[in-house]
């Protein structure tokens, strides 16, 4: 394509810049303040940001030739997709770039604390000459157990190995396909913490993942176990490390990361046996040139009509079909979130099947994407997009089958997912009728509207039980806005789906399947 013009606006690798002037006229204006960028904007077909720069919907609205706006890192908090979204605009980044970077930085702090490497070096400047006091650790023969398998964690994992150390995996999102060409061994967070002499942390920071790390899991540690988090501050429980090092229950501790940056006044700032960086385990030049080329890279795909890998969002319907599907992009939107918060175990297939009048739309194929996205995107740190979501789910073994049946079991349109998984497998079916519905559960009518919080039990169906889970869920304060039971037979196995006012804590959900004759119980947010 001829005259393209790309504005670089902030600092990126200058081989970023030479891979773009390949294809376009670059301008780089790395000082821009935001009323130049709304006032500049309206001459470019690409730009180019890190974090400096914000593209807010003014600046997007200012631009009539933009096709592509580029975050040369990971997060894109600075772009407002949702405009871009409408405009048509495709925002990309370059979550890759980053991961073998953050895997060194990750090996530099276990070989930090394995061989007391930063309290020797601050005993050596102070004069000191204290061999004796530095024994160290050796790697080799050692069990590292990885949380968190995506693509820092296999970095890690073959490094790991190249110290001749064994890694056992905890995700409960990958396949063992996955984990054996990786050529390591999944295994629960207990027997992993318990066995591993170096734990590490690569998951992402959500309401599962959130103190991950606490006192019960440190009393399962090894009493010379390391633990390392480059991921996410928030996983570690914090006051509970302190507690857990102070105490000799672990040998040492290096954190990247901390619940709050920086982590002025922390107590875990007094104690010798953990080593700190300031959340520098991206921050090397290779990782900030590879982001500026690979974004680079994405710019000239669309300049010359290919397709950008990254994309994070899906700008390509026209309005009319856009509108036809918008309905059923909300429902299986809640669809994909209930199943992604009622599975267990390693995903292994998703089953969809639009029925009735839907059968006939086209473009199921973004419906089906949009299930795997929200259904992926909770539990990868990479985002998750209409475009890359079909990908990313051969890759992680997800088998993926899409069906139409022209039967909709009376209604006009119905879709209906099963997930199936190592542990178990979960059905849904859903309607969209003014509003998204969710019409059926692992076989039991209900008829569940998709807002808020709801709390599933399965139990057996007798008397009393109904009463009983009433009853906790009083005593934590949780107020039962509206119930409905579903059963196939009196006396048998019975569903019972709760929308409630509150939030549901794990450790409320525990109590509930603690109670007797109830089999399950999962809350639910939507
Ligand atoms: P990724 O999305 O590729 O991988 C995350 C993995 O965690 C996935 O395999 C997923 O299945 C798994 N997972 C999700 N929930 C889990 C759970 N409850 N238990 C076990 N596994 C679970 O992400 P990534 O790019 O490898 O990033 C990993 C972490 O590193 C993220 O928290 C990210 O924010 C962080 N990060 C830190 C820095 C830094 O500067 N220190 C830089 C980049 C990324």
């Amino acid at each position: 394509m001829d005259n393209m013009k790309v504005l670089v606006a902030d600092q990126i690798n200058q081989k970023g810049i030479e891979e773009l002037e390949d294809v376009a006229e670059v301008v780089v204006d790395t000082r821009i303040t935001p009323e130049e960028l709304i006032k500049a904007i309206a001459e470019f077909d690409a730009i180019v940001v890190r974090s400096r720069t914000k593209v807010t919907r003014e600046v997007i609205e200012a631009a009539p030739r933009l096709k592509i706006i580029a975050r040369a890192g990971v997060g894109v908090d600075n772009v407002d997709v949702e405009s871009a979204t409408e405009r048509g605009i495709m925002v990309v980044n370059a979550p890759e770039s980053t991961s073998v970077t953050v895997a060194e930085h990750t090996m530099g702090l276990v070989l930090a604390l394995a061989r007391k490497i930063s309290i020797a070096d601050k005993s050596v400047k102070e004069g000191n000459w204290e061999k004796s006091l530095f024994m160290g650790m050796e790697l080799n023969g050692k069990t590292m157990g990885i949380v968190g398998m995506g693509r820092i964690g296999s970095q890690v994992a073959s490094r790991a190995k190249a110290f001749g150390m064994e890694i056992l995996v905890r995700d409960p999102y990958i396949t063992e396909e996955v984990a054996s060409k990786l050529g390591v061994r999944i295994i629960d967070l207990q027997n992993l913490l318990k066995i591993s002499d170096v734990v590490t942390i690569h998951v992402p920071l959500t309401s599962e993942t959130e103190h991950l790390i606490s006192m019960p899991e440190f009393d399962l540690m090894k009493e010379n176990a390391i633990i390392v988090n480059c991921a996410r501050g928030g996983i570690i429980n914090e006051d509970d490390l302190y507690a857990a090092l102070s105490e000799g229950k672990i040998l040492g501790a290096g954190l990247d990361v901390f619940e709050k940056e920086p982590p002025e006044g922390s107590k875990l700032l007094e104690l010798d046996n953990i080593v700190f960086t300031p959340h520098i385990g991206a921050s090397t030049r290779e990782a900030q040139r590879d982001a500026a080329i690979i974004v680079a890279n994405e710019i000239k795909k669309v300049f010359t009509g290919g397709s950008p890998k990254n994309v994070i969002n899906m700008p390509v319907l026209d309005a009319e079909s856009f509108q036809l599907i918008k309905p059923y992009l909300k429902l299986v939107e809640k669809l994909g979130k209930f199943l992604i918060q009622t599975a267990q175990g390693n995903i292994n297939e998703i089953d969809v099947t639009y029925c009735g009048e839907m059968a006939e739309i086209q473009n199921h194929d973004i419906l089906t994407r949009m299930i795997l996205q929200e259904i992926l995107n909770p539990i990868l740190n990479e985002p998750v997009n209409l475009v890359n979501a079909q990908a990313i789910a051969n890759n992680r073994g997800v088998a993926v089958i899409e069906g139409k049946r022209f039967d909709a079991k009376g209604y006009d349109s119905l879709i209906k997912i099963k997930m199936k998984s190592d542990d178990s497998d979960v059905s849904v079916e859903g309607i969209f009728l003014k509003e998204p519905k969710i019409v059926l559960i692992n076989g039991y009518h209900v008829d569940v509207e998709t807002e808020g919080t709801m709390l599933i039990a399965r139990y057996k169906d007798i008397p009393g039980i109904i009463g009983a889970i009433g009853t906790k869920l009083g005593e934590y304060n949780i107020n039962i806005a509206k119930m409905q039971v579903g059963r196939k037979e009196v006396g048998g196995e019975a569903v019972m789906v709760l929308k409630v006012d509150q939030k549901v804590s794990r450790e409320v959900e525990e109590e509930i399947k603690g109670l007797e004759d109830v089999y399950e119980a999962v809350a639910v947010d939507l």
